[in-house]
C-alpha cells in the first residue's frame, strides 16, 4: 500500500488531497483551447446534463475573452467552477469529445472550465442584470446546488428570494460529500459567494424547516416554496454488531473528513461495505488518511459495481483492495470494532443469495457502511399532499418539477434520488422556469 501518512498540518493534508484537476494557467488554457475542432453538433453538448454551449466556451478562452467564456457556462450552470473539477467528466462531456474516436486525449473540457469561472470569481466581475422585481416571493429550503440554482434563476427573472439551511454553511453536499481530491471547500463557498453577490438571493443559514407549522408558515408568506433538500443520513445495514463503536456511515465520516479533517478518527484497518461512487469515496479517503490497510466490499461481483470504473481505478491506485461477491453477517467486537465476518454469495435463479458455511472474518478496527442514504419521507409527511414514488423520491412533472401539491417545486437529489452535482443544478434551474411559467398563469 502506497505510504500516506494521517496529516497532522494543513500542508500534509494538501499532500493527500493533491488536486485531481488543478487550475490551469493562461499558457496551458490557450494551448489546450486550441486543440478544440469546435464541432458542429458537439457531441460533448449533447452530453452535458446542463447543454453548456462547450465549442463556444472554448472559443472565448482561446480569444481571450474569459468573462464571456465563463458567462456561456453560468448561463447553463450556476455550479460552473465546482462542476469543473467534480463532474465524472470521464462518462460525460469528456467521454463523448470527439477525439476519443482517434484515440488522442479528449479536450479537457472540466478544467477549461474552471479556468474561466475561477477567474471571474476571484476578480469578483459583476456579470449578471436582474429583471425589474415582479412582486412575486419564493422560499427555497436546501441550500444545497439544486436550491442555490433555482434562487439564482428566480432571482434573474425578477423574484424575491429566501433560502432556508440547516446546516450553518451552504453548498449541500458538494461541501460536504465531495472528495477533498476533487475540488476544496474554498472552491466551492467561495463559487456560492459569488453567486450570491451576483444574484441577491437571502441566505438563512442553520435554519432547518422542519415542522408542520413552519411548512404552512412559509405557504403564506411566499408565493411558492422549492424544496432542494436532497437526502438523509446514512441507511442502516440492518446486521449484528452495527451499533459498535467505530462502525460508521459513509456520509457522515466523510462529512468530518471535509469540515474537520485533523480531527477525524482513522482506523488502521478499514473496512468499507458497499459499490457505488460513495462506498469508493470513503475508502479512498481513508487511504489518504493514513489508514494501513482498506478493504473494499461488496455483495456483487466487480462488474456490477454501481460506481464509475474510474472512480474504482482511483481507489486502487491508493492501496484499496476490492473484495466481490461477499455479504456482511455480522461486526465482531465487546464494545468496539475488531472485526467483520463476511459470507460468500453467488447469484441463483437472478436472486442474491447468500451461501451458508461460508463465512469468514476479517480482523479490522473501522467498518465504514457506505449502504446508501435515507429518503426525506418523515420530513415530507410534516408537509403533506407530496406524493413520493416506490423508492422515497418526490414525484414531480418532469418537465416543470412541479409536485402534486401545486405550490411545491422539487428538484436535485430528493426528486432523482441521488445523482450528481450536475445534476442537480439543472434541475433547480428548470424548477425555476417552471414555478415562473406556474405563477404568470395563476
Ligand atoms: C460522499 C459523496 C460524494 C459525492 N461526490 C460527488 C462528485 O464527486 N461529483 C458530483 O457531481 N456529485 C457528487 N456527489 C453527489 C452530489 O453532491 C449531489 O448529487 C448534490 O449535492 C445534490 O444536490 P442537492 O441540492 O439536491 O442536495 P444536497 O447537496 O444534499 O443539499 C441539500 C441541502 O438541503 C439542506 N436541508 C435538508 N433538509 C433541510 C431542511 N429541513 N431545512 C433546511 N435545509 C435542509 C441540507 O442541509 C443540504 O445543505 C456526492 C455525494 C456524496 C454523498
Ligand atoms: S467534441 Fe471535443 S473537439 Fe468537438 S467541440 Fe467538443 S470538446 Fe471540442
Amino acid at each position: 500500500m502506497p505510504e500516506f501518512l494521517t496529516p497532522a498540518t494543513a500542508e500534509d493534508l494538501e499532500n493527500s488531497f493533491q488536486q485531481l484537476k488543478p487550475y490551469m494557467n493562461p499558457t496551458m488554457a490557450h494551448y489546450e483551447s486550441a486543440r478544440c475542432l469546435f464541432c458542429y453538433d458537439a457531441p460533448c453538448v449533447k452530453a452535458c446534463p446542463t447543454g453548456i454551449d462547450i465549442p463556444l466556451f472554448i472559443r472565448q478562452i482561446h480569444t481571450h475573452n474569459t468573462e464571456g467564456a465563463a458567462r456561456t457556462i453560468y448561463d447553463s450552470n450556476y455550479f460552473g467552477n465546482v462542476c469543473g473539477k467534480v463532474c465524472p467528466t470521464e462518462v460525460l462531456c469528456e467521454g463523448a469529445c470527439v477525439y476519443n474516436h482517434q484515440n488522442v486525449k479528449p479536450i479537457e473540457i472540466g478544467r477549461l472550465q474552471s479556468y474561466a469561472t475561477s477567474q471571474v470569481i476571484e476578480n469578483k466581475s459583476k456579470l449578471y442584470e436582474l429583471a425589474a422585481p415582479n412582486g412575486k416571493k419564493v422560499a427555497v429550503v436546501g441550500a444545497g446546488p439544486a436550491g442555490i440554482a433555482c434562487a439564482c434563476e428566480l432571482r434573474l427573472l425578477g423574484y424575491e428570494v429566501d433560502v432556508f439551511e440547516a446546516k450553518e454553511q451552504p453548498s449541500g453536499l458538494a461541501l460536504y460529500g465531495c472528495a477533498p481530491y476533487k475540488v476544496n471547500n474554498e472552491d466551492v463557498l467561495n463559487e456560492v459567494d459569488w453567486l450570491q453577490d451576483q444574484f441577491g438571493f437571502r441566505l438563512h443559514l442553520n435554519r432547518p424547516v422542519q415542522t408542520a407549522d413552519q411548512w404552512k408558515k412559509l405557504e403564506n408568506d411566499y408565493d411558492a416554496v422549492f424544496l432542494g433538500i436532497g437526502l438523509g443520513h446514512t441507511q442502516a445495514a440492518h446486521i449484528p454488531g452495527e451499533q459498535l463503536e467505530n462502525v460508521v456511515g459513509a456520509t457522515e465520516y466523510i462529512a468530518q473528513i471535509k469540515l474537520t479533517p485533523l480531527n477525524t478518527r482513522i482506523g488502521k484497518k478499514v473496512v468499507v461495505i458497499g459499490g457505488g461512487n460513495t462506498a469508493m469515496d470513503a475508502a479512498s479517503e481513508s487511504a489518504r488518511m493514513g489508514a494501513e490497510e482498506v478493504v473494499l466490499a461488496y455483495r456483487r461481483s466487480k462488474e456490477e459495481m454501481k460506481a464509475y470504473e474510474f472512480e474504482y481505478e482511483l481507489a486502487k491506485s491508493v492501496g484499496v483492495k476490492g473484495l466481490f461477491n461477499v455479504a456482511p453477517v455480522t461486526i465482531l467486537g465487546e464494545d468496539r470494532v475488531e472485526g467483520i465476518r463476511l459470507a460468500k454469495t453467488r447469484l441463483e435463479d437472478g436472486r442474491l443469495q447468500t451461501l451458508a458455511g461460508t463465512e469468514f472474518d476479517i480482523p479490522c478496527d473501522t467498518v465504514i457502511l457506505a449502504t446508501g442514504q435515507e429518503k426525506m419521507t418523515a420530513l415530507l409527511s410534516q408537509i403533506g399532499g407530496i406524493d413520493t414514488d416506490r423508492q422515497g423520491r418526490i414525484a414531480t412533472d418532469p418537465r416543470t418539477f412541479q409536485t402534486m401539491h401545486p405550490k411545491y417545486f422539487a428538484g436535485g437529489d430528493v426528486v432523482n434520488g441521488g445523482a450528481e452535482v450536475v445534476n442537480a443544478a439543472a434541475e433547480g434551474k428548470a424548477a425555476a422556469k417552471g414555478i415562473h411559467a406556474f405563477l404568470h398563469h395563476t
